[in-house]
């Protein structure tokens, strides 16, 4: 990304020589982002992240929909950027089911199948969720919607690096991704979309992005998400690792009392662990182990100024008060044994001091 910054400091709109080579990277970016997902490049279309596609996508979908199909479904765990999306459409006129995942944290085919009527036009539906890290049935609802002539968003924002996703064999007709969940930068990630989606042009001006997002590229972003990319094949090697840290510390973590994992009889994916902490004050357990250099989340990034119980863990049944003695555990492939067994210790001797340490193997 320095070198983006430094030695790509054109404007991909210019004709100067600067600005090609700053257009050539945004090209080399699109083309190597679209091809981990095996989409044309041109369905690549560059956004400030993955609640932008979201937002976008929903826009888009919502705005298709016609009078005799004004009904979407979607689920009551997806991201707050899809939620808060479908209340704004609702607001417009557009009728919404919000379908209820099991107690595992799973959105059944079956639940899905009972919302779609003939009246439905579009459905969104998250590939992975974020704050359980469930994978959910999406190829079998894509199936069953494209029978019935239901277009599909997937936010694929959470399973993008974790689970190999290949546009053209999926069939959604528009998929979200953003760069920092591989470890790229910040502010900066794609909508992908396929032919049948009517996409109105986010923002006008100088027409950039095929005329869908005017507005000078962000550069040195897309170049990042580009490199994360490239990256992640080493990723590929490191999931059984993540996998094998993450199921180690849950079963350590159980044995300390008082203490149950989320969403953990579903299919997950490798690096999220949900724990609900019985008898303890939330808020000051983070803050004990971010003393201990232990970075934890309330269930979402999003949510960490929001007192609320996490709206997953609700609809998955959890207790208002398990729900809110919630964190999410997530690790990565920058992480060690010896992290996990340092975590293991400071949760030990936070909510059991009088407990021997135990082993980690
Ligand atoms: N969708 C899911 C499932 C996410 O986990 C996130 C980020 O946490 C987003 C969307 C939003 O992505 P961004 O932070 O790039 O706006």
């Amino acid at each position: 990304m320095s070198d983006a910054l430094q030695e790509y400091f054109g404007n991909p709109s210019s004709p100067h020589k600067a600005g090609e080579k700053a257009r050539k990277l945004v090209s080399e970016s699109r083309k190597t982002i679209a091809e981990i997902i095996s989409a044309p490049p041109s369905s690549v279309v560059f956004t400030s992240g993955g609640t932008e596609a979201n937002n976008w996508g929903i826009e888009a979908l919502s705005s298709m929909i016609t009078k005799d199909r004004p009904h979407a479904v979607t689920s009551k765990i997806e991201h707050a950027s899809v939620l808060q999306a479908f209340f704004r459409s609702k607001k417009r006129g557009l009728k919404v089911s919000f379908t209820a995942p099991d107690a595992t944290g799973v959105v059944p085919l079956e639940a899905i199948k009972k919302e779609i009527t003939d009246k439905t036009s579009f459905l969104s539906l998250q590939l992975v969720n974020n704050e359980l890290g469930t994978v959910q049935p999406v190829k079998e609802v894509i199936d069953y919607c494209q029978n019935l002539g239901v277009l599909v968003h997937v936010d694929a924002a959470q399973a993008f690096g974790k689970l190999p996703i290949n546009f053209a064999d999926l069939g959604a007709n528009a998929l979200t991704i953003s760069a920092h969940k591989v470890h790229g930068p910040k502010g900066v990630g794609a909508l992908v979309v396929d032919s049948e989606l009517r996409l109105d042009s986010l923002l006008v001006g100088g027409g950039q992005e095929s005329g869908y997002r005017a507005g000078t590229e962000n550069v040195a972003g897309i170049a990042g998400f580009a490199k994360a990319v490239e990256l992640l094949s080493l990723e590929t090697q490191e999931i059984e690792r993540i996998r094998k840290m993450r199921d180690v510390f849950e079963q350590q973590v159980l044995q300390i009392s008082g203490v149950t994992i989320n969403g953990a009889s579903a299919t997950r994916v490798p690096h999220i662990s949900n724990l609900s902490l019985r008898s303890i004050d939330i808020d000051s357990f983070i803050t004990r182990c971010n003393a201990s250099d232990i970075c934890l989340s309330l269930g979402s990034a999003c949510h960490t100024d929001n007192p609320d119980p996490s709206h997953v863990l609700l609809a998955i049944g959890c207790s208002e008060s398990d729900a809110k003695n919630s964190v999410r555990v997530s690790l990565s492939r920058e992480n060690t044994q010896d992290d996990v067994k340092n975590a293991l210790s400071v949760f030990r001797k936070i909510l059991s001091p009088t407990d021997s340490p135990g082993r980690f193997n």
